[in-house]
């Protein structure tokens, strides 16, 4: 039995044998005779874009494929199998992957049994629009339907395979699966025509044109050449597609509880395989799922189009998620949500189904509560949960939770941070503008005033240097808004100048396909004059950023951490590592992360960008930005040896880097994913420099 099914409820067990470990040929068509075949040994990559709640998708994703016989790679080339996990909240996040797609495109003319899928964002969005714009995509996969994705892929594979075996031209009539296979069918019959009327197509056009298809710059004689040798290849590719379709549509709306009940996405997070080590380069630290969706319809924002509807976990499930991952040796939990502090779950809505308690629809209330309005008997608040995992779980030291939504933030919330000293003092709560207008059109819900208002009260709640338990902030930025004036920019700056945050995402507006304000606010801003504001609202909150790390020098802290400062792993990547900690702490290979910080580069790519305005999303986005931080001097070593250079975070979520002189660096690996003392000795723009005390 895979680890996978072992660490799931009993019940779960059989639905995902059904659904995760058997071929689906016929599983819709009520014709159902799943069949067990060994499946065959795969290579994957997976590069993950987006916000943390992607990051945690791609984690239950590969400790599921890992589980059925999935081998992870860190490089597309050597893949048999090319995943997409995406993010439509950015251009920059879209246009790389249609670049990834693009090359993508040109393997298969070599190799066309490779497997290529789109999980996520985009996906959900772009449906099979993406497949007619980049026929080389064999699987879209929804967030939502992520659970489903074992058997696309195997489908997918068992497709291609088959096709690749028989004539060029073969038809595939094999359906799709999830609750859409009759969207998929539906595509399927229409594959013809799409294929036949896209650019990209293959069986339609000619040699010259797919050469000129293949790249953008003009061909040498001896490519050319070399690509038309291809062709054959090519032309079977595009006779097996093997296309596999599961997306949400229409039902990411949910209209009641029992229909949150049919969703059996919860099987994805039920069913993971914990580890001290589980996501990309986490060791020690793990994202725990409470709540998914958004209700909140913010004109710039695909959210609620592509992840739907809010919808709470069972208390009980997250409870023993932290349980399992603490048992494993994880220390760090942070639990995400779009919208996270609108966790409840009502016990007495609860709905059982196969002996598993459902996720719930969130109930909606007006907002600007104190507390939370329905809290009492029968029902788990968001204040709740945090005292029930704090106090059940003593093995997490660190819990955090990401993202807030300003308005709806009580004082009971507040309450409970407060006196429970495992609950990190950290709070991102984007704001979005400094401008009533802004907000308005934002349709944030919410004034500047009541945000400053919820920024006091928290502070005056939580924010006890004193007692070495500051409070840290951090906000997001959208800057150049449609019809944002020059007031509204001031208004903005003169929020960072109040909100003082440890850190602010500030980024450009760029108009998203799928959202309101994509259809009905014009994007009238010009691009310099958003540049422009860009820069001044960039370099005021670098000095605010400075100012606030400043407080922290001659502090001493507990930090937690993370692994090799970004200077270290650049290091050890240009071959001049010290040994063995700089190649391994903090990465593992098993996931590409390209924007939040956390990159294992692409076919040349340096890393992510790392600064304050390349925020990913607006609302739950990892906390970004290290400093270079050359090694200190001291550290160096002698010709006989050399220091090492580490990145912790404080309980605020501040990033320190501090040093291990030679005769320590031996130690680094066993230091990462541990708590230890630093003392503040610096402060940089955008990090803290300590010393290690203990
Ligand atoms: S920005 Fe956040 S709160 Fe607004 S719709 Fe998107 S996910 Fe929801």
């Amino acid at each position: 039995m895979c680890p996978v099914i072992a660490t799931g409820p009993r019940s779960f067990r059989a639905a995902f044998d059904y659904r995760g470990m058997t071929s689906s040929i016929g599983l819709e068509s009520g014709t159902h005779r799943p069949y067990h075949r060994p499946m065959p040994a795969r290579s994957v990559y997976l590069e993950t874009f987006g916000c943390q709640m992607n990051e945690l998708d791609s984690e239950l994703v590969t400790g599921q494929l890992r589980a059925l016989g999935y081998r992870f790679v860190s490089e597309p080339d050597t893949a048999d199998v090319i995943l997409y996990n995406t993010c439509s909240v950015r251009e920059h996040a879209e246009q790389k992957v249609w670049s990834r797609l693009g090359i993508d495109r040109l393997r298969k003319l070599r190799e066309p049994h490779v497997v290529v899928g789109v999980l996520g964002c985009m996906a959900e969005r772009d449906g099979e629009d993406l497949i007619r714009r980049m026929p080389v995509v064999d699987i879209l996969c929804g967030p939502g339907e992520l659970d489903k994705l074992p058997t696309l892929l195997d489908n997918a594979v068992r497709t291609r395979d088959s096709l690749l075996a028989d004539e060029p031209g073969a038809i595939v009539k094999e359906s799709g699966t999830g609750r859409n296979s009759e969207r998929a069918e539906q595509a399927e019959d229409s594959r013809g025509d799409s294929i036949g009327s896209t650019p990209l197509s293959i069986s339609s056009i000619s040699l010259p044109s797919l050469l000129s298809n293949a790249s953008s710059s003009s061909l040498s004689p001896s490519a050319y050449s070399a690509l038309s040798e291809f062709l054959p290849a090519l032309q079977r590719a595009a006779g097996t597609s093997a296309r596999q379709v599961a997306l949400q549509g229409n039902t990411s709306r949910r209209s009641g509880t029992l229909a949150a009940a049919q969703d059996t996405l919860e099987l994805l997070d039920l069913s993971r395989a914990v580890s001290a080590h589980d996501g990309a380069d986490r060791r020690g630290s793990a994202y725990v799922r409470i709540t998914r969706g958004c209700n909140k319809f913010c004109t710039y924002c695909v959210v609620p189009f592509t992840r739907g509807a809010e919808v709470h976990r069972p208390p009980q499930h997250i409870v023993d998620e932290c349980k399992r991952l603490a048992d494993a040796g994880v220390i760090e939990v942070t639990l995400l949500g779009q919208t996270v502090n609108h966790y409840r779950f009502e016990q007495d809505a609860a709905v059982t189904l196969d002996g598993i308690v459902q996720p719930q629809k969130g109930r909606s209330y007006g907002g600007g509560h104190r507390a939370d309005p329905f809290r009492g008997h029968g029902v788990t608040t968001f204040a709740d949960l945090l005292a029930q995992i704090h106090d059940e779980v003593p093995a997490i030291r660190r819990l955090r939770f990401v993202t807030s939504y300003p308005r709806d933030f009580g004082d009971d919330v507040l309450q409970v941070i407060r006196d429970h000293p495992r609950i990190c003092r950290y709070l991102h709560v984007p704001a979005q503008s400094g401008s009533n207008s802004q907000l308005k059109a934002m349709n944030r819900g919410y004034t500047v005033e009541e945000y400053l208002e919820f920024l006091d009260r928290a502070r005056a709640f939580l924010h006890q240097p004193e007692i070495g338990r500051p409070l840290a902030v951090a906000g997001d930025i959208i800057v150049g808004f449609p019809g944002e004036t020059d007031e509204d920019h001031e208004a903005t700056a003169q929020l960072l100048e109040k909100a003082r945050y440890k850190n602010c995402f500030i980024f450009k507006y760029s108009a998203r396909p799928g959202t309101v304000a994509y259809d009905k606010l014009p994007d009238d801003v010009p691009e310099a004059v958003k540049r422009r504001r860009n820069n001044v609202l960039l370099a005021l909150q670098q000095r605010i950023s400075a100012e606030v790390g400043a407080e922290y020098v001659g502090t001493t802290l507990d930090v937690f951490i993370e692994g090799l400062s970004r200077h270290e792993v650049k290091r050890a990547a240009g071959g001049t590592a010290s040994g063995g900690p700089a190649r391994r702490a903090g990465m593992n290979g098993s996931i590409a992360l390209t924007i939040g910080g956390r990159t294992l580069g692409r076919r040349g790519e340096g890393s992510a960008t790392d600064t304050l305005h390349e925020a990913p999303t607006a609302c739950a986005m990892p906390p970004l930005s290290e400093d270079e931080a050359p090694l200190a001097d001291e550290v160096r070593g002698g010709s006989g040896g050399r220091g090492v250079q580490l990145s912790a975070r404080t309980d605020g979520d501040l990033i320190v880097h501090f040093d291990l002189p030679p005769e320590q660096a031996r130690k680094a690996e066993s230091l990462v994913g541990t708590i230890a003392r630093c003392r503040i000795t610096e402060s940089r723009q955008l990090s803290l420099v300590g010393k290690f005390t203990a």
